[in-house]
């Protein structure tokens, strides 16, 4: 498997007694002393981040007042089976993981569930980009059950309030932009936050994982915020929903200035929303109008790499649409992909949020359905962008409902070795990402209409 690249120690587990001095794995070891192997330790690596993704997930979905009953179980479940002399079964670590997986596909249906319940099915919108006025407060995160309580709780304060990075699709929520103090969105995917926040001169909050550590040792902490389990030394933690301090803050702080662009971004393609569309793009795929659609989604991540997904995404032909989700869409959510052509169906679908990837599998089994088409031999091209554990459980969600052929990227994951690349290549079909326009080259289909 050279094609990973993986440079990492074959294992390293430090968690019981029987450990040798610094760990079972640290002097090269590919054994532990309770024969559990290098492929076992890297398969119960994977199994506690899925769990840790999962669990982002089901905090939201309580949140929002789901039955997470179902996914608790999985969750205590797979910590117990990496417990030492649990399991040293290869078949039954797989078997693990699918069940994880499964609950990965359950969470995220009761997270969109609980987001379209409470705050309206999301409609597609233009957003204003980098343009902000006013004593203002920045949104940076995923929860927006939090968003609707800081809404509410800043109406008539004369305070503006703006999104950052994933919070963007909360524009499209109906219960969410009726506040006409929800103006617009400001920078791109999580890890410009450093940078914007130095910029930013209102207040600051950030409500869910991917806050940056303050990196260049200026003074913006001051002015930010952290919500429920989010922290960082210097910033305030909010509590118990009092949003008092955060509001006093943006008002004492100088009004925003700086943030004059005319740009735009759209968003609000939530499955439930694109279904509604079902009639128009079945009609397009069937006389050819639709070639293929490429989900295009994932996380982002510092560095050039993440340019493969734009180069990609602007190499489409026009017969081609994009469906997205998460952060990784800010590599190219710039771009106006305009409407299939002798259609009014958009070539840029945006999903939402990383939860909101189930949308995807939605959509694409609507269309299986419509079609009597095996959902795996549908024209749908998958390429994913992963950086950390939510979209483990995602990858793993896609997984236990069968979905290959993945282009995986823009790095080969350090924590598969060999034969656990050698399984999902061979099972699940799994390729890593290379250059984008041989990917383009194996992945797009012949064009069926002159
Ligand atoms: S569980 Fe096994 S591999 Fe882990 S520290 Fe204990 S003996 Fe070593
Ligand atoms: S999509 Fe992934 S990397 Fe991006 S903000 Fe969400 S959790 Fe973080």
């Amino acid at each position: 498997m050279s094609e990973t690249k993986n440079a990492a120690p074959a294992m390293f587990c430090n968690q019981c007694e029987m450990s040798t001095p610094g760990g079972c794995g640290s002097d090269g070891q590919d054994i532990g002393t309770c024969l559990k192997d290098a492929t076992l330790a890297r398969l119960q690596d994977i199994m506690l981040y899925g769990v840790k993704g999962l669990s982002a997930y089901r905090e939201h979905a309580r949140e929002l007042g789901a039955d997470t009953r179902t996914v608790d179980d999985v969750i205590s479940e797979t910590l117990y089976f990496t417990m030492t002399n649990v399991n040293f079964d290869f078949d039954r670590h797989i078997a693990q993981l699918m069940k994880l997986g499964s609950a990965g596909v359950q969470v995220m249906d009761l997270l969109s569930d609980g987001h379209t319940n409470q705050l309206g099915i999301p409609t597609p919108v233009s957003v204003s980009q980098n343009r902000a006025e006013g004593k203002a407060i920045l949104v940076s995160g995923h929860n927006l059950d939090m968003l609707h309580k800081l809404l509410q709780a800043t109406e008539g304060r004369g305070v503006n309030i703006y999104t950052h990075s994933e919070m963007l699709p909360a524009h499209a929520y109906p219960e969410l932009r009726k506040f006409t103090h929800l103006k617009g969105n400001i920078g791109k995917a999580w890890f410009d936050q450093d940078e914007l926040f130095q910029k930013w001169p209102g207040a600051l909050v950030v409500n869910t994982n991917c806050i940056v550590p303050e990196k260049k040792k200026t003074d913006y902490f001051d002015r930010l915020f952290t919500y429920k389990v989010t922290g960082a030394a210097g910033a305030t933690q909010i509590l118990d929903d009092d949003f008092e301090p955060l509001i006093r803050k943006a008002l004492e702080l100088p009004e925003i200035s700086d943030f004059d662009s005319a740009e735009t971004l759209v968003t609000g393609h939530h499955y439930k929303t694109v279904l509604g569309l079902a009639p128009q793009i079945l009609e397009a795929v069937n006389d050819g109008r639709i070639r293929q659609f490429f989900v295009i989604a994932g996380c982002d991540a510092p560095g050039n790499a993440g340019n493969y997904f734009r180069e990609m995404a602007e190499s489409l032909p026009e017969d081609c649409v994009i469906v997205t989700s998460s952060c990784g869409k800010f590599r190219f959510n710039d771009i106006d992909f305009g409407t299939v052509p002798g259609t009014v169906i958009p070539r840029y679908l945006d999903l939402g949020q990383c939860n909101d990837s189930n949308g995807a599998v939605h959509i694409a089994l609507a269309l299986s359905e419509a079609t009597s088409i095996p959902v795996n031999e549908l024209p749908v091209a998958i390429v994913l962008s992963w950086m950390e554990q939510k979209a483990v459980i995602i990858l793993l969600a896609l997984f236990s409902l069968g979905i290959k052929n993945i282009y995986l990227g823009p790095k080969p994951p350090q924590f598969v070795n060999e034969a656990i690349f050698d399984f999902l290549v061979e099972t699940f079909d799994l390729h890593l990402t290379g250059e984008a326009s041989d990917d383009l080259a194996n992945l797009l289909l012949e064009r069926q209409v002159a």
